[in-house]
Order: structure tokens, then C-alpha cells, then sequence
């Protein structure tokens, strides 16, 4: 499978014409790149206007949602749905991101709802896991991640795991300039594998797709592909510098 490299642009930029210019410079770059699949996960506002910016040739762009809500439809004043997301061409949609947690109150069992939510609409979620700081510090890493994941896996089949893309973002590593180090972030992976491999098989676990995420860049991105073994990378701060979001894509080759 190629890598994945995936930009969060969380609550950024401001107009739409900003965010077609970063999307198409992007766009333009990456359509030479074959080996690596590109996801921008815009505000939702810009997914409809990113696609009408696209011109022939520039489709190897795929859009993801940062969020979406849970029921398909009705009176949920202010949510979207992914069966809304499916129907406007997105292929994947971020759930369980720590700033969802932290300030929208988000826990395992909403996540839980959600990945549900997207493996029904026939989409691919991006499921983040990662411990905060103190956490850390405390010794309660393991414990953490593995009640993230098995809360938010459970009642998933394995059926729908093929679609399933983990992402681990140590909260202390994101948006902080301050990464995992590579070492660290490979052994974390392997717990993540180890988790999945006890919920499920060791089958599927092998194929299971994880990405690191936290204050990735140019300079570091490669080790986590290349020598920890992940399969792509959640990028947030440095997808929006279109040069510097290009060169991420272009170091997964
Ligand atoms: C993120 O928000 O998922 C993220 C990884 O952010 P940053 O790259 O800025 O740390």
C-alpha cells in the first residue's frame, strides 16, 4: 500500500481563496508524486469549493473531514454527517483527534459512534490515539491507548478493518514543535499492533495502517516512515506551508 500522508488543517485558513491557493499548490506539486496518496482534510466549508478548484490532471489530492457526527440526519442542529461527507467525495474523515477530546468533550464511546458512523457511509476514518503529557509521566501511557482503542474499536467487525487507519498523536507532541522521537514513536506502534492483534488477529493487525502524528515535518518525517515503520503521516502546523507540505509528501517516496 502507498504511504498516507494527511494534512489537518484544523480551524485554518480564514477565506476560501486562501484555501484554494494552498490546496492547488499543493495539488499541482503532488500529481507528480504517484507512489504516495495525499489526503487534505480542510475546514468543511472549503470541501465543496476545494473540488470545484481542481483542474484535469491535479486529482491525486484525496479530501478527508476532520470530524463529522454520528446520525445520518435529523435534528442535530450544527453537525454533519459522513453520509453528507460520502455524497460531496470525501474518502476519509479524522475521529477522536485530540483537540475534538480536549475541547469538545469527546470520549472513547462518542468516537466509538463516529468510526461506526464512517465505516457505514462506506468511508475511511482516521481513528488518533495518543496520551497527554502527564499521562506520560505517570506510567499510564499503555493503559490509555489500549482503552482508547479497544473503547473506540468495539462492536467494529473486522470485516470493515481493511478501511480503518490508526493514527498516534502524542498529545504532548502536537502542535509544540517538540516530536516524538523516532524511537519512542516505533515502540509505540508496535504496542498499537500488539492491542489490535489481542482484539482482533494477528492477521489484521499486520495490515492495519498507522500514522504518527505531532509536530512533523521536512526534517523528521522520513524516520518515522522509513525507520519506525509507519505507514504515513497526520500533519498539522506544517501542511499549511505548501512547500514545506510537499516536501513531507515527497520524503514517503
Ligand atoms: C495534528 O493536529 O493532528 C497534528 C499532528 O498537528 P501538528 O503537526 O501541528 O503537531
Amino acid at each position: 500500500m502507498k504511504p498516507l500522508i494527511v494534512a489537518n488543517w484544523k480551524c485554518n485558513p480564514i477565506t476560501q481563496k486562501e484555501a484554494e491557493q494552498l490546496f492547488n499548490s499543493v495539488a499541482k506539486e503532488s500529481q507528480k508524486i504517484k507512489n504516495v496518496e495525499t489526503v487534505i482534510c480542510p475546514p468543511f466549508v472549503f470541501l465543496l469549493g476545494l473540488k470545484l478548484g481542481l483542474k484535469p490532471g491535479f486529482n491525486r489530492i484525496s479530501r478527508g473531514a476532520q470530524d463529522c457526527f454520528w446520525e445520518e440526519k435529523g435534528a442535530f442542529t450544527g453537525e454533519v454527517s459522513a453520509q453528507m461527507l460520502k455524497d460531496i467525495g470525501c474518502k476519509y474523515v479524522i475521529a477522536g483527534h485530540s483537540e475534538r477530546r480536549k475541547y469538545f468533550s469527546e470520549t472513547n464511546e462518542t468516537v466509538n459512534k463516529k468510526l461506526k458512523a464512517v465505516l457505514d457511509a462506506g468511508l475511511n476514518p482516521i481513528f488518533c490515539v495518543g496520551e497527554t503529557k502527564e499521562e506520560r509521566e505517570t506510567g499510564k501511557i499503555e493503559t490509555v491507548i489500549k482503552n482508547q482503542i479497544t473503547e473506540g474499536l468495539k462492536d467494529i467487525s473486522s470485516a470493515k478493518f481493511d478501511e480503518l487507519v490508526v493514527a498516534y498523536e502524542p498529545v504532548w507532541a502536537i502542535g509544540t514543535g517538540n516530536p516524538c522521537s523516532v524511537e519512542e514513536a516505533q515502540k509505540m506502534r508496535l504496542f498499537i499492533l500488539k492491542v489490535i492483534s489481542e482484539i482482533y488477529s494477528r492477521n489484521i493487525s499486520g495490515e492495519t495502517r498507522i500514522l504518527y502524528g505531532g509536530s512533523a515535518n521536512s526534517l523528521n518525517s522520513e524516520g518515522y516512515i522509513k525507520e519506525a515503520g509507519f505507514s504515513g503521516l497526520l500533519v498539522g502546523g506544517a501542511s499549511l506551508n505548501a512547500e514545506e507540505f510537499v516536501k513531507i509528501i515527497k520524503s514517503a517516496i
